[in-house]
């Protein structure tokens, strides 16, 4: 018996000026996102990275003190590579994440900030939609992240952003999670493949002390974005979870 084709994904929205990735971890957005955010800056786009915590907690022999500064220096290294100038650390604890008002807190705060038309994070479903389970930190992450888009847009919520000095924003259209089992969009990274390659092996020190499957930045990316490819009908693709915000 044949496994019936994936579903083709319809294309992503391009018709905007500014975004805001949010993610648990230094390395989520290069697990398959980097090189879609690599052919946004080309078109001039903005895109400004949020890292809810510092991945201290990510490195098996280094104790997250000494992990904690390393793991922002290969960040701010990498999102450079794809054309991202600003990368904010909000300090939350790694591997222990909760989802909780400080969290949907500090990314309204975020969010108030920065503006965006759109808001990045990854996948925050139970799976990668095989059986391998995602991790706490993606979930909660996620969550908040949803969640905190609109508190941004509610002066009665967090009333304490507003007398920061940060004025309601209702401007983000739609929430994009990176790499979904639910996953219906992509968009076409053929000719950002390699600079996406870069960008995850700039996280020079968390690779090598990774095993497995992920530790082969090029080969795990190839295979994700060639599967995601095929469903758009282009080499190589990157695939979103389209949450509308607005009706
Ligand atoms: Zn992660």
């Amino acid at each position: 018996m044949t496994e019936p084709a994936p579903a083709p994904l319809e294309p992503l929205d391009e018709d905007w000026e500014r975004a805001l990735a949010v993610v648990a971890h230094p390395d989520d957005m290069e697990y398959g996102a980097a090189a879609a955010v690599a052919h946004w800056t080309s078109q001039g786009k903005t895109v400004v990275y949020a890292m809810i915590t510092s991945g201290e907690a990510g490195i098996d022999s280094m104790d997250p003190a000494q992990c904690r500064p390393v793991r922002e220096a290969e960040q701010i290294r990498s999102a450079a590579l794809v054309g991202v100038d600003t990368v904010e650390f909000l300090g939350h604890p790694d591997g222990v994440l909760e989802y909780g008002l400080p969290l949907r807190r500090d990314i309204a705060r975020l969010v108030r900030r920065h503006r965006p038309d759109i808001v990045i994070t990854s996948n925050f479903r139970d799976t990668y939609g095989g059986t391998f389970p995602n991790q706490a930190d993606h979930i909660a992450a996620g969550r908040a992240t949803l969640d905190a888009v609109r508190d941004a847009g509610n002066r009665w919520v967090f009333p304490e952003l507003t007398a920061e000095g940060h004025q309601p924003w209702n401007g983000v259209r739609q929430l994009w999670a990176a790499g979904s089992p639910e996953g219906r969009h992509a968009v076409d990274t053929t000719d950002f493949f390699d600079t996406g390659v870069a960008s995850l092996k700039a996280h020079q020190a968390y690779l090598a002390g990774l095993g497995g499957s992920m530790a082969d930045a090029e080969g795990f990316l190839e295979s994700m974005a060639r599967a995601t490819g095929s469903r758009l009908g282009v080499r190589f693709a990157a695939s979103f979870e389209v949450l509308p915000l607005h009706l």
